[in-house]
């Protein structure tokens, strides 16, 4: 599910089984997580949503988007709470920068599959799901150019 399009209907489809109206403060929240597949914080939501919705309707939607299993709340280190959309056949692997809190799909998650078919066959577990997160220093504050690195 790579369009940001795809993904939108997926969340709209799940809205409706969930029982759970399109309100337009969904709709515009479900657009921006759509919109990207690195989790979002809801300091960085409420910025792009300024007119939409303030901070407290997008904290209370997150959650019923949580309960209705379309959103994913993603712990990244001491940052912050942050949430994306748990769209079919995506995965929650992640690239964090230590400096300036970068966060990017792991390019290759083959080996972290691998070790989940290893872990699932050694331990008898069925449908098991992970989250990773792999923190370091990405490659421009490597190359002290990241202007967001000394905020
Ligand atoms: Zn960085």
């Amino acid at each position: 599910m790579d369009s940001p399009t795809e993904r939108y209907e997926w969340a709209v489809g799940c809205l409706k089984d969930a029982q759970l109206r399109l309100t337009r403060p969904r709709q515009c929240i479900l657009r921006a997580l759509a919109n990207q597949k690195a989790p979002v914080s809801l300091e960085r939501l409420a910025d792009d949503l300024e007119e939409a919705c303030d901070v407290a309707t997008i904290y209370r939607t997150m959650h019923r988007l949580r309960q209705a299993g379309i959103v994913r709340q993603v712990n990244l280190a001491a940052h912050c709470a942050c949430f994306t959309l748990i769209a079919p056949g995506e995965r929650c692997d992640y690239l964090v920068c230590r400096d300036c809190g970068v966060i990017t799909d792991l390019p290759d998650a083959e080996p972290i599959l691998e070790l989940e078919k290893q872990v699932a066959a050694r331990s008898g577990f069925r449908a098991l799901e992970h989250e990773t997160e792999f923190y370091g220093i990405c490659p421009d504050c490597q190359r002290n150019t990241n202007p967001l690195r000394h905020r």
